[in-house]
C-alpha cells in the first residue's frame, strides 16, 4: 500500500498565481477589467493599444482621475480597492468593480506597468509589479492626467495557459468585441481599439455621441438604419429598461444580443430566449435581431458579490422581470409592424 502524502501548506506565490489565473483567463478579461477601472474613473477618453491579441502587449491609456503617489504602493496587492470599506457596500455599490482584484491578478501573470497622475500633481508617476509587489522605486515622469496601464507577456509563468489560448487573431476579435460593446453603452467616453504598428485604428467612437453613432461605428449603417430606441420602466418591479433594437424589417444570421445589467456586461440566458422568442413570430426562420438592452435593477436585487468570470448573471424576480422586459419589447415590435403595414398600404 501506498502512503499517503504529505500536507503543505502551499507558498503564498503560488496561491496567488492560481487565484489569479481564474480571473484572468485571457487578453479580453485582462481588458474588461482595466475597461471598467477607467470608467470608474470617469475617463472621458479610452485609449486601447494590442500587440498579438493583447497577448504580447495590452495597453490601456485613459483621462481619469488618476491613482494616488501614496496609493501606488498597495495598488497591485490582493483587496485593495477604492471602491468598498465595509460589506454593506455591497448592497448600494455602482461601481463596476468591488473587489480590488483585477490589478493584483494580472501583475501575478504579467509584466505590468503603471503610469498615472492625478490633477493635485504637477507630474506623472510611473510604477512597475510583480506578482503584487512594486519592483523598483516609483519614479517621476512626464504624462497627462489620467492613468496608463501596460499589461505585458500576459501568462508568461503560466505555460499551460498560453497554450489554450487560441490565435493572435482570435484573441483580438474577443477584445474588439468587449470594446464595441463597451463603446456602444458609453456614448459619452471616446474609445479608441488600435493594433500596434497598424496606422489605422480598428474602433474609434467620439466623446459625446450618440448611441446610434456607435452602433454604426461599429456594427454598420445596416443594423444603424433600422434600430429604434426602447424604454420602459416598472415601478412594481424596480426597474428600469433602455436600448436599441432592430425593428421587424431587419433580420440577420448572425444575432447581437448585448446586455448590460447595472453597467455591467453580463449574460442572461432567459432574458436573451425572451426576447428571441418574440422576434421568432416576426423574423423569417433562422433570422435574428440586433439587440442592445441596459437594465438598471435595485442594487439590492441583484447579487453583485459574483465572481468577475461569472458573465451568467441571476436576479432577484428574474421570471417577473424578463416578462415585464418581454412585453415591453413586444409592444414596440407592434407599434412598429403597425406603422410598416401603414407605409405600405398608402
Ligand atoms: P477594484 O476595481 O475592484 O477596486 P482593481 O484591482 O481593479 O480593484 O483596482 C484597484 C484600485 O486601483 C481601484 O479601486 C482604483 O482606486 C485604482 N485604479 C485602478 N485602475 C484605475 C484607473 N484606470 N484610474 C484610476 N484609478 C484606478
Ligand atoms: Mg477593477
Amino acid at each position: 500500500m501506498s502512503e499517503p502524502g504529505e500536507i503543505r501548506k502551499l507558498d503564498e506565490v503560488v496561491v496567488n498565481r492560481i487565484a489569479a489565473g481564474e480571473v484572468i483567463q485571457r487578453p479580453a478579461n485582462a481588458l474588461k477589467e482595466l475597461l471598467e477601472n477607467s470608467l470608474d474613473a470617469k475617463s472621458t477618453n479610452i485609449f486601447v493599444n494590442l500587440k498579438n491579441g493583447g497577448m504580447k502587449l495590452l495597453q490601456i491609456q485613459d483621462n481619469g482621475t488618476g491613482i494616488r503617489k501614496e496609493d501606488l504602493p498597495i495598488v497591485c496587492e490582493r483587496f485593495t480597492t477604492s471602491k468598498l470599506s465595509k460589506f454593506e457596500d455591497l448592497t448600494t455599490i455602482s461601481t463596476f468593480g468591488f473587489r480590488g482584484e483585477a490589478l493584483a491578478s494580472i501583475s501575478h501573470v504579467a509584466h505590468l506597468t503603471i503610469v498615472t497622475k492625478t490633477s493635485n500633481n504637477q507630474c506623472a508617476f510611473k510604477a512597475q509589479y510583480v506578482d503584487g509587489q512594486l519592483k523598483g522605486p516609483i519614479k517621476p515622469c512626464a504624462s497627462n492626467q489620467g492613468t496608463q496601464i501596460t499589461v505585458e507577456d500576459l501568462f508568461y509563468n503560466v505555460p499551460m495557459r498560453s497554450k489554450v489560448l487560441k490565435s493572435p487573431t482570435e484573441e483580438f476579435v474577443k477584445i474588439a468585441n468587449v470594446v464595441g460593446k463597451y463603446a456602444i453603452h458609453n456614448p459619452s467616453v471616446g474609445f479608441v481599439l488600435k493594433r500596434q504598428g497598424e496606422t489605422v485604428s480598428d474602433i474609434k467612437t467620439n466623446a459625446n455621441s450618440s448611441y446610434v453613432d456607435n452602433i454604426r461605428a461599429i456594427y454598420g449603417d445596416s443594423i444603424a438604419k433600422e434600430v429604434f430606441e426602447i424604454e420602459h420602466e416598472d415601478d412594481i418591479l424596480k426597474f428600469k429598461m433602455h436600448g436599441f433594437i432592430t425593428n421587424v424589417n431587419y433580420s440577420t444570421k448572425k444575432q447581437v444580443f448585448i446586455l448590460f445589467i447595472n453597467n455591467r456586461l453580463v449574460d442572461s440566458t432567459a432574458l436573451k430566449k425572451a426576447v428571441e422568442q418574440e422576434y421568432s413570430i416576426h423574423l423569417p426562420s433562422g433570422g435574428h435581431p440586433f439587440v442592445y438592452l441596459s437594465l438598471t435593477l435595485d442594487p439590492k436585487n441583484v447579487d453583485v458579490n459574483v465572481h468577475p468570470t461569472k458573465h451568467e448573471v441571476h436576479f432577484l424576480h428574474e421570471d417577473e422581470i424578463i416578462e415585464s422586459a418581454r412585453k415591453a419589447v413586444e409592444a414596440k415590435l407592434l407599434g412598429a409592424n403597425r406603422s410598416r403595414v401603414f407605409y405600405t398600404q398608402v
